[in-house]
């Protein structure tokens, strides 16, 4: 065979660039890959926005994805507790186990709200590390991105220059997509809502609104009819202006209570594909505003 013969061959054969295998624990971490990653990147999200990520089972099929996986990304701070230890132990994956470049922890990487002083169970299913609900605050986002660039051009070394070229047009962007946000959201400074659990107090200290109560009477405990009636009571000498439930919740109590109480009950995406509206990380964040903005319209 001559020498040109075998350099085509060679082509046909040599196998495509392999991608990297990325394992998401939620659809943010999984919609952050993907602004990130590009076409170099394969992603598998675990969990959907209409799932609570507290209460995931460890399914064969999630162990049979980990296996392959060269990244696992997950929310940390306790949040995956209660099924991604085991995920992560029975896949048998030595490249993803905690403390390997092939674990990335996301809320490690900013600083978080409600870190108990002191650890009492009776409180509920209070989260030791502080609330784990980072991501709905977009510049948590942002330095998360950072890291997450970093993370990729270890892995994969070869494209390193293209992750940083990708990483710094995207944080340019999101730049741009914040001061946005802030803009449009500004009449929501001060605004009083309920909320059901504490997932969005990252949101709530960015937009500067006021968290009043909670439906669910210690954190992970779902709502009772006495809990419910106490916050109507409560809500009679200080308004809320609206009752704020994630896509994942049981829409009941917000709604018994907003009726009651005559505001609008509204629910939040939560995190990407928890409406039609938040079908990436931008439309996760315009269609939480202007949701919240109908609040005040509501008025
Ligand atoms: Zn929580």
């Amino acid at each position: 065979m001559n020498k040109f013969l075998f350099a085509l061959l060679l082509l046909y054969v040599a196998p495509v660039q392999a991608k990297l295998n990325i394992f998401a624990c939620e659809p943010e971490w999984g919609a952050l890959a993907q602004e990130l990653g590009a076409d170099r990147v394969d992603i598998y999200t675990a969990t959907t926005a209409l799932q609570n990520p507290h209460y995931i089972e460890a399914r064969p099929s999630l162990l049979a994805k980990a296996r392959r996986a060269d990244l696992v990304i997950c929310t940390g701070a306790e949040l995956e507790a209660g099924w991604l230890p085991i995920v992560l132990t029975q896949s048998g994956n030595a490249k993803i186990q905690a403390s390997s470049p092939g674990f990335f922890e996301a809320s490690s990487f900013v600083v978080k709200l409600e870190v108990p002083q002191s650890l009492d169970r009776a409180q509920g299913d209070v989260h030791a590390a502080g609330n784990p609900h980072v991501h709905l605050d977009p510049h948590n986002i942002a330095k998360i991105a950072t890291k997450l660039t970093e993370r990729f051009a270890q892995l994969d070394a070869a494209n390193a220059g293209a992750y940083q070229a990708q990483g710094g047009a995207f944080q340019e962007k999101w730049r741009d997509a914040i001061a946005g946000w802030e803009a449009r959201a500004a009449p929501l400074k001060g605004l009083p809502i309920v909320t059901y659990h504490k997932d969005m107090s990252y949101l709530i200290n960015w937009l500067g609104l006021i968290e009043l109560a909670n439906l669910e009477p210690k954190p992970g405990v779902p709502p009772t009819t006495g809990h419910l009636t106490d916050l109507l009571e409560q809500l009679e000498k200080k308004p809320a202006k609206a009752i704020v439930r994630s896509a994942y919740n049981n829409p009941k109590p917000a709604q018994w209570l907003a009726e009651r109480a005559r505001v609008p009950a509204i629910v939040l995406p939560f995190t990407v594909g928890g409406s039609e509206q938040a079908r990436n990380l931008y439309g996760l964040f315009d269609d939480s505003v202007a949701r919240l903005l109908s609040a005040t319209n509501a008025q």
